[in-house]
Order: C-alpha cells, then sequence, then structure tokens
C-alpha cells in the first residue's frame, strides 16, 4: 500500500509499539525498539483519515502476524473481534464511516501530540513500568 506516511504516522507508530514495550499483540513475540519487525497495523485501512491516528484503530504486530492479519480475511476479522470486543470494532466501523473531515493542517497538531505521548510512555518505562502503558488518542 503506498498512503505517504506523515510525521503523524511515525510518532503515532512508535506509541503504538512502545505501548505493548514492542511486543506482538498476536504472537507474543518481543522486538528491539529499533527493530523494523514489528509493525503498526491498522485495523482498517489508513485509508480512512477519521481512524488513521486512533489508538482503538492500531496494534503492535510482528512482520509475520502482520501478512497474517492482511491476508486471512475473515479470519483475522473474527480474531479482531475476540481480540477488541465486538462493541469496540462497531465503534470503530462508525468513525470509519463518518463523514467528518480531517483537514491537513490537523496533522501537525496530532504529530506534536503522539510525540509528547511517547515521552510519556519511555519516562513510564524508564521508571520500570512493564506491560501495557496506555496513552491518550487523538481521535
Ligand atoms: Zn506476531
Amino acid at each position: 500500500m503506498s498512503i505517504k506516511r506523515t510525521p503523524a504516522d511515525d510518532y503515532f507508530s512508535k506509541c503504538v509499539r512502545a505501548r505493548t514495550n514492542y511486543t506482538c499483540e498476536r504472537c507474543g513475540k518481543q522486538y528491539d525498539k529499533s527493530s523494523a519487525g514489528l509493525h503498526c497495523s491498522h485495523n482498517f485501512s489508513r485509508r480512512h483519515r477519521t481512524i488513521r491516528w486512533c489508538k482503538e484503530n492500531a496494534l503492535a504486530l510482528c512482520f509475520s502476524c502482520h501478512s497474517w492479519y492482511e491476508g486471512n480475511p475473515p479470519d483475522s476479522g473474527v480474531w479482531l473481534e475476540e481480540k477488541l470486543g465486538i462493541g469496540a470494532v462497531e465503534i470503530l466501523r462508525e468513525k470509519m464511516n463518518s463523514k467528518m473531515k480531517v483537514p491537513k493542517t490537523e496533522e501537525k497538531d496530532i504529530a506534536k501530540h503522539y510525540r509528547e505521548e511517547l515521552k510519556k510512555i519511555e519516562k513510564a518505562r524508564a521508571n520500570g513500568v512493564c506491560g501495557i502503558v496506555e496513552f491518550e488518542s487523538w481521535q
């Protein structure tokens, strides 16, 4: 898929991966922070700007689990509903279908927001917090 990545995408991706301490949310394998092996996988495509930077729309998945997710509908859809809960997936669908506009000019603020959230996660890790460290979603 060739949707151009912006700084907002980069900081959002970093937050999603740091949230699980660089651990795949399907197979449980942990990665180095700098590894390209762990992806920020969008549950519904980044084409949908109303949920492109919504934390409920993203999971940290390793290359292999990301490939499985993208290549195996409807099984991956069933898996997602089990993972998030059917209600959460419904909310995502509603947000996805919303006609609200997310202007380009907002992306600068989104990048700034996730840069700050990333700092908070990293601070928690430095203080020895393990497991999931949640962050505030912009959308
Ligand atoms: Zn995995």
